[in-house]
């Protein structure tokens, strides 16, 4: 039982594999002895989709050593500095609130919930408290080209071409990485007598042995899900979506202006996400099909993408909201789609992606009788992280006055809503959101974002408990002056998106 961990297989070469493949290379390239084997199907692709991320990918490419400008030069690229929820609340053409990606100014300092609530009544609240809701209207970019590398003016992730960003990675994590590369299609998985896998075992390049195996085999889940039988636990009863219609949509001019935010409409059952990107838009409908057919789901997609809607071709994938009982089990560990999925209002995947290959890369176990030690915490770490994801989806949904489709009012169902949420939503009537409510150092969504959503939607918390103090109304005004005033900074400064785009491919960003 004491072997060394030397030898990684990791199986499926989508963005879960090479992200879990780059990290642990770059992080333990310099460990005698650790090697990283990537085997992926040579007639299975990658899913194709996934274009939204969340600003950890920053990190995460860094820590790859890669650079930003052929990042973004490479994966058609573009900034993403938050969502924009339109049509959540009643459905009308000028409903609509942002989540940025920054946070309200202050934050941790002081809570401008009790502030805006009283002083700023009919006033947006991420407007009020941040600046990112403007730069996004007026199209701007979060950063300068004389601003260096991975760093920001405004905070921000990235939307990028799914298919792009693996081929990226490919190319990185075996060049740069020294990962290994096979094609093969594994047909058999073979055991040790206390339950690990032993081998892998492929049809091109026969059996492939290894120490620790990720399974990274998307929906398929061939090795944890399959083979060592791990249940998966179906949480459409939270979260309906169960389909996606899929389109890449060409802009009609070469220099048509590029969103720097996710704009994500609400539909008769479920929303369309609108992602910008350099030479296209990735734009798709997810829905509920128990609230509406396929037929109608292409035709409101169609209808969105008008005028090219008619002659754009389209995919469907179906989608099963959950995520696996466990996600180690003796020596396999299952990353992305393979761990589960959930609808992707919050680009929520690729995020826990980054956060499995992270605590792998940190936690990586010298030896197999260490081993149950760290896959225990993994396993309470993200099953917590997956239960805090679904309570955040669903908030969104919950504050809704949609009635125009049973798919709203259901979602409002109190049988459909998390006890952990509902128990939140009754604190948050006499307190805002707090980093108190959370008990993780490290929230995939932190308090803000649940403020913005929260806020955004309407919902206010009983003034009769918020009463801010003369102090706390002074330095909250003061928070607020700093806000406007750099925003009003931040619109003189900062270029259009698309024009910083051009200018990184042209001449790059400042190396960090
Ligand atoms: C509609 C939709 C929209 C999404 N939008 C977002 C988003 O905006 N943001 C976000 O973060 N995420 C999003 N996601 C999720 C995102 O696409 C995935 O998390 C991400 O692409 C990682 O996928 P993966 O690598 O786990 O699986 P896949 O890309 O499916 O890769 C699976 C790999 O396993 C290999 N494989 C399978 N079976 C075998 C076998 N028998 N032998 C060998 N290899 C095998 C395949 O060859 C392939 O390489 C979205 C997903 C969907 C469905």
């Amino acid at each position: 039982m004491n072997q060394h961990i030397k030898h990684i297989v990791i199986v499926g070469g989508g963005a879960a594999g090479w992200i879990t493949a780059g990290r642990i290379a770059a992080r333990h390239a310099r460990d005698s002895g650790i090697t990283v084997t990537l085997v992926e199907s040579p007639t299975i692709g990658p899913i194709g989709v996934g274009e939204g991320t969340w600003p950890t990918m920053r990190s995460t490419l860094m820590k790859m050593g890669i650079s930003e400008t052929d990042f973004m030069r490479e994966c058609e690229a573009t900034f993403k500095q938050g969502a924009k929820f339109a049509r959540w609340v009643d459905g009308t053409a000028d409903d609509f609130y942002y989540h940025p990606l920054m946070l309200p100014q202050g934050f941790g300092q002081l809570d401008l919930v009790p502030y805006w609530q009283s002083a700023c009544a009919g006033r947006s609240f991420s407007d009020t408290v941040c600046l990112q809701e403007q730069v996004c209207e007026h199209g701007l970019a979060p950063k300068m080209i004389t601003t260096p590398e991975y760093a920001s003016v405004a905070n921000y992730a990235y939307h990028l071409d799914a298919g792009k960003f693996v081929g990226f990675l490919t190319r990185h994590c075996t060049t740069k990485l020294g990962v290994t590369h096979i094609q093969g299609d594994v047909t058999a998985v073979n055991s040790a007598p206390n339950g690990d896998i032993a081998a892998i075992v492929t049809a091109q390049q026969g059996e492939i042995a290894g120490d620790l195996f990720i399974d990274c085999t998307g929906f398929n889940s061939l090795l944890l899900g399959k083979h060592l039988g791990v249940p998966f636990v179906d949480r459409g009863d939270v979260l309906f979506i169960d389909k996606a219609i899929a389109a890449q949509v060409p802009y009609e001019r070469e220099d048509a202006p590029i969103a720097s935010h996710t704009i994500s409409t609400g539909q008769a059952a479920g929303w369309i996400w609108d992602i910008g990107l350099v030479t296209r838009r990735g734009i798709g409908y997810v829905y509920s099909s128990r609230h509406t057919s396929d037929e109608q789901a292409e035709a409101a997609l169609r209808a969105y993408i008008r005028p090219a809607g008619k002659s754009v071709g389209t995919r469907s994938i179906p989608i099963r909201s959950g995520h696996r009982q466990l996600f180690w089990k003796n020596n396999c560990v299952a990353v992305g789609l393979a761990a589960g999925f959930l609808e992707p209002l919050e680009a929520s995947a690729l995020v826990l992606v980054e956060l499995s290959a992270d605590m792998l890369a940190e936690q990586l176990p010298a030896t197999r009788d260490t081993m149950d030690i760290v896959a225990r915490r993994f396993n309470d770490t993200f099953l917590y992280r997956w239960d805090r994801i679904i309570d955040f989806l669903k908030l969104h949904y919950i504050l809704s006055k949609r009635t125009d489709n049973a798919f709203w009012t259901d979602n409002r169902a109190p049988e459909t809503i998390p006890d952990s949420l509902k128990d939140l939503m009754r604190l948050w009537r006499h307190r805002p959101p707090g980093n108190c409510d959370f008990t993780s150092n490290n929230e995939v969504f932190p308090a803000a974002s649940y403020q913005y959503v929260l806020y955004g939607m309407g919902f206010r918390t009983d003034p009769e408990f918020l009463r801010p103090s003369a102090s706390e109304q002074r330095a909250a005004q003061e928070h607020l002056a700093q806000n406007s005033a750099a925003a009003r900074k931040a619109l003189k400064m900062l270029p259009a998106h698309r024009e910083l785009i051009a200018k990184i491919h042209a001449y790059g960003l400042p190396a960090v």
